[in-house]
Parts: structure tokens; sequence; C-alpha cells
């Protein structure tokens, strides 16, 4: 089995075209992606699609380019449509024809929800029907009516609406819209050529979800839809900020961000006075809320003397992880006359993800003087800002 999938895009829109004229609605864009690339990407990721044609209108190319850059891989080049969906569907499949593959689905970009499940449903019933068309049952009352007056309830058991993609063995399907064609018959989809030309068409289960968007409202409510999925998958994101000072006191070397650095000076502190991975810490802790540094390693407790700064980094990280958070970013500036930061710039990044678990791609190191001014400027010791961004569910 060959399967191609004709996509009908050459509709103007006029229906939707409140919220933006000058662009057909198959190609506004609903949650930043344009409508006509989220259904053919759909199809591109299935495993049983062998290759996609999107039948357009010929005013339409420079958007069609746009909405296909990321497939063009799996799309033939696009076939022009007609005034009408049926013409627009017949010539998509003349333009097969050349090169016909066995079976073919044709969908409208205007459902661009269209998913995995429900294209699987529809080619596994090619093997046993010329056709599948996926429809959903009418759940809704259907009422006459004369003039604005109820006029009798009709009977919806055997009532189905009608969805893409529908699926057709190939040359069944080009036959039925040649007799159309011929014939002079209006149809509104594909199942009703097919059914009218006397093909096997199996009711394939549809999907409430891959639904139509017609209107400016249906455009505009998907569009809001899909921004508040985003948004709900990526969470709160927290941004933080920590910042920490040592002195200096006779030694021979600064620890900075777990990285020992020969100095003439060491940081005086209680901890190995790491004032880097300090300032980190309490970025971390302030991501969460979860008080500073001092409050859950209190300076007079004898535990923390002289203890690697890294004990409260990962604390902290710690904290974080248990809320179901995780670090998108941190950046840490040391404010300092000396020792010169750049030369083991490397090697605290590559201390700090190994601490914090991150590539070192997410991890900044920065240093400034303070110009000679100040105590920092006259050599008595050095500060450290750090920046924490990061994503909590
Ligand atoms: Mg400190």
């Amino acid at each position: 089995m060959s399967v191609s999938t004709l996509i009908v895009a050459a509709g103007r829109g006029v229906r939707a075209a409140g919220s933006n004229p000058l662009i057909p609605k198959q190609y506004l864009p609903i949650g930043g992606v344009p409508m006509l690339t989220r259904a053919i990407s759909a199809f591109a990721g299935h495993p049983s699609v062998d290759e996609i044609t999107v039948v357009i209108h010929p005013d339409d190319v420079e958007f069609y380019e746009n909405a296909a850059k990321h497939f063009v891989a799996r799309l033939r080049p696009p076939a022009h449509g007609g005034a009408h969906r049926q013409q627009s569907v017949r010539a998509g499949l003349e333009a097969l024809a050349a090169n016909p593959p066995t079976h073919v689905l044709i969908h409208d970009a205007a459902r661009p929800f269209v998913d995995a499940e429900l294209i699987s449903r529809v080619v596994g019933n090619l093997d046993s029907h010329v056709g599948a068309l996926p429809c959903l049952p009418v759940t809704d009352t259907l009422m006459m009516g004369r003039g604005r007056r109820a006029a009798g309830t009709l009977p919806r058991e055997d009532l189905w609406r009608a969805q893409t993609p529908q699926g057709f063995r190939f040359d069944a399907i080009l036959a039925a819209h040649r007799a159309a064609a011929k014939d002079g018959g209006t149809f509104t989809d594909d199942a009703g050529i097919a059914q009218w030309y006397g093909l096997d068409v199996a009711l394939v289960e549809g999907s409430e979800a891959n639904r139509k968007l017609t209107s400016a409202e249906d455009i505009a409510n998907a569009d809001e839809l899909l921004r508040l999925r985003a948004q709900s998958a990526l969470g709160t994101q927290r941004v933080a900020t920590g910042y920490d000072v040592h002195a200096f006191g006779p030694g021979d070397a600064v620890i900075l961000c777990g990285v020992r650095i020969p100095h003439h000076k060491k940081l005086v502190g209680h901890s190995d006075a790491d004032v880097g991975m300090h300032a980190l810490t309490d970025a971390l802790l302030g991501s969460i809320a979860d008080g500073d540094i001092g409050v859950h390693f209190p300076p007079s407790d004898a535990r923390w003397r002289g203890a690697a700064s890294e004990l409260f980094l990962k604390d902290a990280m710690a904290r974080l992880k248990a809320r179901g958070g995780e670090i998108v970013h941190v950046d840490v500036t040391f404010i300092c006359e000396g020792p010169r930061i750049g030369p083991h710039r490397e090697a605290m990044r590559a201390k700090l993800a190994e601490c914090l678990g991150l590539d070192v791609a997410e991890i900044s190191i920065k240093a400034t003087t303070n110009e000679g001014l100040g105590f920092i400027g006259r050599g008595e010791g050095i500060a450290a800002m750090a920046t924490a961004t990061v994503r909590l569910p």
C-alpha cells in the first residue's frame, strides 16, 4: 500500500476573514503556527503516509512556501486548485495521476487538529473497503423549522457528521471525481462523491478534537486554547537573585565557585568563603521563596565551619527539585580587582554544571572590577551577584 495525502488549502476563507482579511484562513497562525503547517505536520509525522501534496490557490504561493518550509522532503510540488473544493480535489488527484499511489487521504487544511490515531483508523479501514469516512454521531436534537416555528423533530439515529481525512483507493476516487465533473454533480465532500458513484465507504470513528475551523471566532478560540496549553506545559517561570561579600585576609588562595585560585590573600568566612556559590545558593533559595543561606546554615552552627560551599548549593538544588522545579539558567558575576576570573571561567562552569546537574551552556560566569572605587576597589574583598532562572510546575 502506498498512501498519498492531499491537503486541500485552495479556499479563499471569506467566512473567517474578519480577523485578518489579507491572509486566507488556512495560513492564519494558531498558537503561533500557521493552520496549514499543523495539518501538514500531522501527516508528515505518520508512518503510513508516504508523501503529501497540498492544493493551493495560485495567489498563495508565498504563504504556502512559508507554511511548508520545514516539510519539503515529504511534499510533492503543490497543485493549483479551482474555484470550489470539488474542483480543487479533482485538480489534486489529476496531479497525482501521473505517478499514482495505491491510496489517497483527502484532508481539509481547516482541520489542523487531526491526530495520528485518527489517520491510523482511516488507513486501517482501507484494507477492507474502497473508502473510509471518519465521522461522529449527531447528539443535538434536530428540529425542523417552518418559518420561525418548530415543526417536528427529525430522527438522528442514522445521521453522522462527516470529517476528514477521507481515505480511498486512488483509482476508484479519481474515476468517481472524473464522473462527477462530467455529469455536473456538486458535492461538499469526497465521501459524497464516492457514495454517489457506488463505492463502498466505511464509517470510521472520528474525533471531537478534529473540528473544522470555519469562522473568525473558531480561529480565535483555537488560538487561545493552544496558548493556554503551551503556558500550562511551561508552568511558572521565576527569576531570583543573590548577593554576597567576603573580606580578604592573609592567605595564599581563594575558592570561587568551587575552584581554588592561587592569590596573595584568601577570603575570610565561616565556611570556605566561596562568595560565588553563596550568591548562587541565595538565588536558588530565592526562586522558591525558601529563606536564604543563613537560615538553613547559620554561621553560629559549628558543623559548617570550613565546609565546602557546594554543600549549601546542593541543598538549595535539592529544595528546588523537591518542589518539582528545574533550573533554566544561572548567571554569576564577580566584582573584584583580583584575582583574574577569566582564566578560571571554564573550570567554574564545569564545577557548577557538576553540582547542579546542568549543561555548561546553561551556566554563565562573568567578572568586572570596581574601577578602584570603594572597598572592592581598595582590594579589601570580593562581591558576587547571581541570577537563577527556574521553571516550576
Ligand atoms: Mg557568604
